[in-house]
């Protein structure tokens, strides 16, 4: 390897390196924070950043709040940079976001769905093809959760719909799409963000639970998801604890998310359940009946004891209702997980949070599938050829923006 293709790569290299920083942080902090982060020459930033503005993969706004002087800048998502399309399909209706690198979201559709996988899907794929048509070369990919355990990068699962085997990729025809798609579980989804930018971001070891319909979890170890053989590891909640005999949709018996989550509420009140439908009614009895919100703390506290046994975990996140469900019957939660911890995993029980992200979680884990993709060596690579328009930081430009950065810079 000469010396040229080593620094070529070296180039590369830092580009990923700062483009996932400036991602991550959520485009907050200052050109000078992100150098030092990454321990890099200023001349070197000063370079990459340059570059990567002509690529139009980054752009940068003076930091708020910056009264005196030269302001700081802070780079963030050019107006004409990459956009992750990212979808999450819930059993009652898909909503549909364009995010930026950082993390920006802005919502497209929020959509019901009638519940059968041509029903929800088609129209979703037009949606999207809709908007990578109209984003063009912008788009990097398309990220979709799903409530269900996904199998071979595309097959799902929902029970409590009756879907068996559905092949996600080509209800949603994605060859209209022309780009990269992402089919994930929603729990798992959830989990990667909030592995991100949330509760679990430096954790090394925690449990995520995702209380919807029915209730999802994921172990998640240094920010990934445990996926399973076969990519449908996060279903926690098909686990047989609490002593029901209720059969459970996906076919076993005394399914622990039978107990947790908006269908239990509905069944503890009388109401009918299941189906995907019933969301305001749920919400209704989580807000009024405390004895049915009780119920499924309780349910949830002693699942939990379970987990905690078998995985030692850092924290323990809940998303969804979950939050909801330990605000108000915090107490019942907790006295019911007590009991069920080993000796040795009283003394120092690990922490039982809210999600940062609230139900956001599953819709941003969806995009971050798509930027993990994207924020490689070869992804950048790939951008670069679809925008011929854009200027190559070739090592003259490179030389030209350096210094005309350097002028900016004199004091
Ligand atoms: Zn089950």
């Amino acid at each position: 390897m000469n010396g040229a293709t080593t620094s070529g790569q070296l180039r590369a290299h830092n580009r990923v390196r700062l483009l996932r920083a400036v991602h991550d942080c959520g485009a907050t902090r200052t050109r000078s924070q992100l150098t030092r982060d990454l321990g890099l020459a200023r001349g070197t930033a000063s370079v990459l950043v340059a570059g990567l503005a002509e690529d139009a993969l980054l752009h940068e706004e003076p930091a708020p709040g910056h009264a005196r002087g030269r302001p700081t800048q802070v780079p963030g998502s050019h107006p004409e940079g990459p956009v992750a399309l990212a979808v999450d399909v819930r059993e009652d209706a898909w909503e549909l976001a364009a995010c930026e690198l950082g993390g920006r979201v802005t919502v497209l559709a929020v959509v019901p769905h009638d519940g059968t996988p041509e029903g929800t899907l088609g129209p979703l794929g037009e949606a999207l093809a809709e908007h990578a048509h109209r984003l063009g070369s912008r788009v990097i990919g398309a990220g979709v959760a799903l409530a269900g355990p996904i199998r071979h990068g595309g097959l799902v699962d929902i029970a409590h719909l009756g879907w068996r085997s559905v092949n996600v990729p080509a209800l949603l025809r994605t060859t209209d799409l022309g780009a990269p798609l992402f089919v994930g579980n929603d729990t798992a989804l959830a989990a990667l963000a909030e592995a991100r930018r949330g509760r679990l971001r430096g954790v090394r070891v925690g449990v995520h639970l995702h209380v919807d319909f029915d209730l999802g979890g994921v172990l998640v170890v240094d920010g990934h998801a445990v996926p399973g053989a076969s990519g449908s590891g996060a279903e926690f909640g098909h686990m047989r604890i609490g002593g029901s005999e209720r059969l459970c949709p996906c076919g076993a018996i005394g399914c622990w998310g039978t107990d947790v989550g908006a269908n239990a509420l509905l069944r503890h009140v009388g109401l009918a359940y299941g189906g995907g439908r019933g969301r305001e009614q749920a919400e209704r009895v989580l807000a009024t009946s405390q004895e049915a919100v009780a119920a499924n703390a309780r349910a949830l506290g002693s699942g939990i004891a379970a987990l905690v046994n078998a995985h030692d975990p850092e924290v323990v996140v809940l998303s969804g209702h979950g939050p909801e469900l330990l605000q108000r019957a915090g107490e019942a939660l907790l006295a019911a997980c007590e009991p069920g911890l080993m000796a040795i995993r009283r003394d120092a029980p690990p922490r039982i949070e809210g999600s940062a992200l609230g139900w956001r979680g599953s819709l941003l884990g969806a995009m971050e599938s798509v930027f993990d993709a994207f924020l490689t060596m070869e992804g950048l690579e790939l951008w670069r050829k679809s925008h011929p328009d854009q200027a190559c930081d070739t090592p003259d430009r490179q030389s030209v923006t350096h210094s005309t950065l350097n002028g900016e810079n004199a004091p």
